[in-house]
């Protein structure tokens, strides 16, 4: 569950729902059914869908060619909400998804954003030094690779598809899916194994 807004953030969000309400833009069952849908979001089945397109290649092409597709056949409620698109990483090419803008996040997929996601720090900072940004993550990248920062938006929403780390083969989906965090969707952080 995200904070609740406080104070004078939560008088003008019950004013603007008012005002939407009577215009007959939005209902308020329409919000709450929306929030309900990113209540139930999670980076658990961002990580479930990495681990299956690690072992199933019929669904990693469905992931590639729609996200949207891809995350409804593992469980999450996308009608109504923006485009998801997927970032491959490569052993040459690393993504980093930010919004310059505000928060554009896959809300309906992974859930609320982290609060650092939303911070201006970040936003800046992703695009203009994003190998500083990993790095105090803790992500090391080889010079070679190359840095590719994603801008989400209103009508477009990303997530990483992170590489598979060496020494998971023959693991089962399920325990692939444990190494995958909601950082490593992102991309501020890689999977690791312990
Ligand atoms: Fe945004």
């Amino acid at each position: 569950m995200a904070a609740p807004p406080s104070g004078a953030s939560l008088a003008l969000l019950e004013k603007l729902v008012a005002a939407l309400n009577a215009k007959g833009l939005v209902s308020e069952t329409e919000i709450a059914e929306r929030q309900a849908i990113t209540d139930r979001a999670s980076p658990e089945i961002g990580a479930r869908m990495v681990a299956r397109a690690w072992t199933d290649p019929d669904y990693y092409a469905l992931l590639m060619k729609d996200g949207k597709a891809a995350a409804e056949a593992m469980g999450a409620s996308m009608a109504g909400a923006p485009e998801l698109g997927v970032l491959e990483n490569t052993p040459k090419q690393h993504h980093l998804v930010v919004c310059t803008l505000c928060s554009c996040y896959p809300r309906a997929l992974l859930g609320y954003p982290p609060g650092w996601y939303k911070s201006f720090a970040y936003r800046s900072r992703a695009v203009r030094e994003p190998r500083a940004v990993l790095a105090e993550w803790g992500t090391q990248l080889p010079d070679d690779v190359e840095i590719r920062v994603v801008d989400s938006t209103a009508d477009y929403r990303w997530m990483v598809l992170p590489m598979r780390p060496r020494g998971t083969e023959g693991w089962s989906a399920e325990k692939l899916a444990g190494i995958v965090t909601r950082d490593a969707l992102v991309g501020v952080a890689v999977p690791q194994i312990s």
